[in-house]
Order: C-alpha cells, then structure tokens, then sequence
C-alpha cells in the first residue's frame, strides 16, 4: 500500500497551553512558493514569548500578539533547514532535493521599512515565517520566496538551522558595534542561545574576545568554552566596578538579556563614548539619566535579529573562519513540548534543534 503523506504539525491553538499536534493533507505549492520537508528547526527564546502571547514592556504595560497580526492556530518554529520538495509554477532558481536555510523574517515588502531594505523590521503586515505564518515545528514548511532559501554549504543542518534567527541576531548586533581597535573592551551580557552564538562571532566581528556576565555559573562555563576572555558573575558583591576599573570602562556592550538588570549592568560598565546595542526581551523599563548620557557621550541602539543580507553574509564568515559551534542537543519534532518547558525553566545550555 502507498504511505500516504500528511504535514503534521505542533500548534498554538491556546496561549500557554501544549502544542497540539496537527495533521492535514500536504500543501501544493502555490505561484512562487516552495514546500520544504523539515530536517531540523531550532527552539528560540522568542517562541516562549509568542506561546505566552505577550511581550513586558515594563510599568504594567504589555504588547499583545493578538492585538498584533498574530492568529491562532499558529505553528511556531523559525530555524528551519529543510529539504526541497515540491515547488510552485513561478518558483525559479531552486530545485527538488536542495538543502536550505530558511531566512524567516519576511517583511510586506511595500512598507517604507521594507522598502529602505529591512524587512526584518517591517512595519506593515509582515508574514514572518513561524511567527505570523506557520513555521518549523512541522513534517513540511512553505516557503513564500526562493530568495528566501540559502545554501549552507558546509555547515551542519542543526549549526546552519540556528544562524536564522539567534546567529543572526548575535551577528548583526556585532556589526553595530564594528570593529574595536587594539585594547578596547567588549562586554556581552547573558550567555544563553543568542549570547553563546554571539560569543563563538565576537572575535570575528569586532576584533575582540569578549568579557561575558552571566548570573548562571554553567552559562559563564560554556561562554569560556566558546572564546569568552573572561566570565563574570554580575550579581558578585561588586562585580561593576571591578569591571570598569579593571578595563577602563568598557568600549563597547551587548546586552543578550533584555532585563532592567542586565541592562544597567552593560549601561554603567561602558566608559566615556561607549556603545551599548540591547538584543534581549526578557522584558522591563529603566530610568536614563539624560545628563549623564549627554555627558558620557555614549550610545544606545536595539537590534532586532537581521536582515536577509546580514544572513547571507553570516554563512560566508562561518564557513570561512570556523566559527565555534554552540552546544545542541538534537530531540524529535515530537518532543516540541518538552523543548520549550526545558527552555522556559532555564535548564538549556546552547540550543535545542528539533528534528524529523
Ligand atoms: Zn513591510
Ligand atoms: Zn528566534
């Protein structure tokens, strides 16, 4: 008898509660779509928020995701490599059978975000893959663009499926900050997902191997593993202004975390004309002093994962330079629920890369 194919898939049907799994006939790729046979997805800090169905802005206020484009059922899941397997009439430059990294965040493409080139910022109705439309945690994926598909040459698919969205995002923070000159210091607060990938890239990027704090003593671990030249506990009685006497005060930050802690942790450390780029969405609000910023001359960005371009150039420099690979740990696609409950509880070192 002939396997009938069906796309399983692990949804959102409620915030908060277990995914739910779906079955339902496979997709035929429509106009330039393309449908993906998933082979591994990574589980990023960002579902965790989606799945609760807020974000903390701090005060008591929150965004809502379904105030905000985000309709249930939603299968999340946005690091996804996967295999070619069918292709829509309008699809060009692909093939039945190639491997590819999926760049997920589609923008509307007619915004002026979109059209000033970052459509990962797109501020019109944005179809991003595994956040406004369905994602990785699945047998298949549709794709709506070919330009979206990059060949990861030769990476690994679970190394490759992470640079989509946590590489991607350590990279392009990395990139505000270019390049430091001989004997400035770079600071990188939180050493999860995100922060390790941003670690293994720091040298690579800006010239310098990063201080690392973090509050967990397994994540300062990891982060020396991965090239940090130092790994502080920024609760440590202290552990501040032994920093900035230590370096002078730092040149540069990247605040991984997002928390009113972390924050004025990476604030406070930079000395006069510092840049401190703020990645995390733990969540919160801090209080600035304006005199101070003025004063100091300092800078203060946010970046928000990266653009197709940046993706494209990611997988150029991790092939080139042998970046070091972040700890995965491989689990079924059936294990989703698992993933995020391990993740939510702080128990994931690395990251954990679905596979079907
Ligand atoms: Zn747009
Ligand atoms: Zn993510």
């Amino acid at each position: 008898m002939e396997e009938i194919i069906v796309l399983r898939s692990y949804r959102v049907a409620e915030f908060t509660k277990p995914l739910v799994l779906s079955e339902e006939s496979l997709p035929q790729p429509q106009g330039g779509e393309v449908l993906l046979k998933m082979e591994r997805c990574g589980v990023c800090h960002s579902d965790l928020h989606i799945w609760d169905g807020y974000w903390d802005l701090g005060g008591g206020k929150k965004i809502v995701a379904a105030n905000n484009g985000a309709l249930l059922p939603l299968t999340m899941g946005h690091e996804i490599v996967g295999t070619v397997v069918a292709v829509g009439p309008d699809a060009r430059n692909v093939a039945i059978g190639q491997r590819r990294l999926v760049f997920p965040w589609i923008g509307c493409g007619v915004c002026p975000v979109c059209r000033d080139g970052a459509e990962h910022l797109c501020a019109g109705k944005s179809p991003a893959i595994g956040i406004f439309s369905h994602g990785g945690y699945a047998s298949h994926v549709i794709v709506p663009r070919t330009d979206c598909l990059l060949d990861f040459g030769s990476l690994s698919a679970e190394l490759a499926s992470t640079y989509a969205c946590s590489g991607l995002t350590a990279y392009s923070a990395l990139k505000k900050i270019g390049k430091l000159h001989e004997g400035q210091s770079l600071l990188i607060v939180g050493a999860g997902g995100v922060g390790l990938n941003g670690i293994a890239m720091a040298k690579a990027v800006t010239g310098a191997a990063p201080i690392v704090a973090d509050i967990d003593p397994v994540k300062r671990e990891a982060a020396l593993k991965m090239g940090a030249r130092e790994a502080i506990d920024p609760r440590a009685e202290g552990a501040g202004k032994a920093l900035v006497k230590a370096t002078g005060g730092v040149a540069a930050a990247v605040d991984f975390a997002g928390s009113p802690q972390s924050f004025e942790f990476a604030y406070n450390a930079l000395r006069k004309t510092g840049h401190l780029v703020s990645v995390g969405l733990l969540g919160g609000q801090v209080t600035i002093s304006l005199p101070l910023l003025v004063m100091k001359g300092v800078q203060i960005s946010g970046s928000y994962v990266g653009s197709l371009q940046e993706l494209r150039e990611l997988l150029m420099l991790a092939q080139a330079q042998h970046l070091p690979a972040l700890p995965i740990e491989i689990r079924p696609l059936d294990a989703v629920n698992s993933a995020l409950s391990d993740l939510k509880a702080g128990k994931v070192v690395g990251r954990i890369v679905l596979a079907d």
